[in-house]
């Protein structure tokens, strides 16, 4: 059974960074309680603890000594980038320890497969002496996904979609790097996503006018590209919903305000 302890970064009175309406403390949380499920639902002999499930404040001292205490296998720490910048990078200590080759090549697995499923600018593997690495017992990671600073990717991460791939990615990774299976049992369907279409432009700019005003009606939105043949469309998504009631409820909503939508199934 292999113990992986995940630490979601900040939380409670300590809410990280901030940008574009988003809160890093929260994202952290989101990105963890999926990659908790995701292990626990469709892998086989892992086992996991998450230093918050809530957003309650956690000492740094408090989450290495509860993963020490556990003697857990692996410790993940899960944080959201900002300064301006793109893309993913990770962390391992800086200091001389004996597992740190072990510590490398467990890294270079979650760390290239992340960067591949995501997509992301790769801004390299990188040592720091940052608490978590340095006062845990086992192979420790922090990875820093996206910026929240940064308009596009903060409009990713406002979609559940995006949460559920930098989980799923972490997931595959961390399996990857510690030879856990996938549980045969699981049910091997994708995961669909109904998202809500409030607008399909030739031209982004009128994507994102559409996208302001739903946003003056208090509907965050986000904008994807949909080709069709050499044709382009600028598609804006006010919500993206696992349920498809939900997703109808949102269409309903809309209407109500003078939108017409339409409904797509995505699967990632
Ligand atoms: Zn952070």
């Amino acid at each position: 059974m292999v113990r992986i302890f995940i630490d979601p970064g900040h939380g409670g009175s300590d809410a990280g960074a901030s940008g574009n309406g988003l809160t890093e403390k929260d994202l952290t949380l989101n990105i963890a309680l999926t990659l908790d499920d995701v292990l626990n639902e469709q892998y086989d002999d892992v086992t996991t603890r998450l230093s918050r499930s809530t957003d309650t404040t956690v000492s740094l001292e408090e989450r290495t000594n509860r993963a020490n205490e556990w003697n857990a296998d692996f410790f993940l720490s899960i944080h959201v980038n900002a300064g301006g910048g793109e893309g993913f990078e990770s962390y391992i200590w800086n200091g001389n320890f004996t597992n740190k080759e072990e510590t490398r090549r467990i890294r270079r697995t979650i760390h290239d497969t992340i960067v591949e499923q995501i997509n992301w600018r790769d801004r390299g593997k990188k040592e720091a002496n940052f608490h978590v690495l340095r006062q845990t017992s086992m192979p420790a990671v922090l990875t820093e996904n996206g910026f929240i600073d940064n308009p596009e990717e903060a409009e990713q991460m406002r979609s559940e979609e995006w949460i559920s791939s930098v989980a799923r990615a972490h997931a595959e990774g961390i399996a990857e790097a510690f030879g856990i299976e996938e549980s045969t049992e699981s049910d091997p369907t994708p995961n669909t996503f109904y998202r809500v279409i409030t607008g399909s432009f030739q031209t982004e700019a009128n994507a994102k006018q559409r996208r302001y005003v739903l946003s003056k009606h208090g509907y965050d939105s986000f904008i994807t590209e949909f080709h069709d043949g050499d044709s382009v469309y600028y598609r804006v998504v006010t919500g993206s919903f696992r349920n498809r009631d939900n997703a109808e409820n949102r269409q309903n909503e809309l209407r109500n305000i003078g939108f017409e939508s339409f409904i797509v199934s995505f699967e990632t």
